[in-house]
């Protein structure tokens, strides 16, 4: 168990501590509100508490992110209750980090993190480009919300950054990979610059990362200024379909 001392405080909303007594009642107080209260992963508990959110510091919500996605890969994830995180998470949300992740079926973020209901925001769009409608989502999150960290996550072997680079037209998936395409100049690559060939296409993604943390820090103000005040921290990581890697790199 552990989801500790912050629990056990007075100012803890009395709902939120109904729903936590259970699982508590194992644990003694300890005395730092620090790492012990800070953790996507667990317990019968519920979802993250405002004050579990709040006690943490953007780079401790990374360091939590990557302890979820070793959880993650080792298979050895956190056991959930669904229904008890759906319980508490109903009458308020505190996700510590808002997501921007492409829609592959195969990188949903929650998983891969090893994140529960109510732990995390997600936004999800073909090559996770950013748009105005991602950045005021992301805006929500932090500004309004009060989530620590903004990732943007690319991943390998993606179809839509194969279709940037083959210039695929199609409907509003031409306009959709207009977005990705600044990326493919901006790659500096040796070897064969084809959507056949996967280290030249995961390269491109990465550049593509890379870009999308620029245009989030030059489109939005709002985020650029509460990160420069230290209140969250815009970064960017890219997923591997094969060994299911979170490698940050912004
Ligand atoms: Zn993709």
């Amino acid at each position: 168990m552990k989801r500790t001392s912050r629990e056990s405080m007075d100012h803890v909303a009395v709902d939120r501590r109904r729903f936590l007594s259970g699982a508590l009642g194992a644990c003694a107080m300890r005395p730092s509100l620090g790492l012990l209260s800070m953790q996507f992963a667990p317990s019968m508990s519920g979802s993250l508490t405002k004050e579990q959110r709040d006690s943490m510091t953007p780079s401790q919500v990374i360091d939590e992110l990557k302890k979820g996605n070793e959880r993650f890969r080792a298979g050895k994830m956190a056991s959930r209750d669904y229904l008890a995180e759906k319980r508490s998470s109903a009458s308020g949300q505190y996700p510590a980090a808002v997501i921007l992740g492409c829609v592959d079926s195969r990188v949903p973020a929650e998983i891969i993190f090893d994140a529960g209901i109510g732990d995390l925001f997600s936004g999800r769009v073909a090559g996770n480009v950013v748009n105005d409608d991602m950045l005021g989502s992301m805006e929500f999150a932090c500004a309004v919300s009060g989530a620590k960290v903004v990732l943007l996550l690319g991943h390998t072997a993606c179809g839509a950054i194969k279709g940037a680079i083959d210039d695929v037209e199609l409907g509003n998936l031409t306009g959709l990979l207009a977005r990705i395409k600044p990326a493919i100049p901006r790659t500096k690559f040796e070897g064969e610059k084809s959507s056949k060939n996967p280290a030249y296409v995961d390269a491109v993604a990465r550049t593509n990362v890379k870009l999308a943390i620029e245009n989030t820090r030059r489109r939005s103000p709002v985020l650029e200024d509460l990160e420069k005040k230290g209140s969250i921290q815009i970064t960017g990581a890219m997923y591997n379909l094969a060994d299911g890697m979170v490698e940050f790199v912004g």
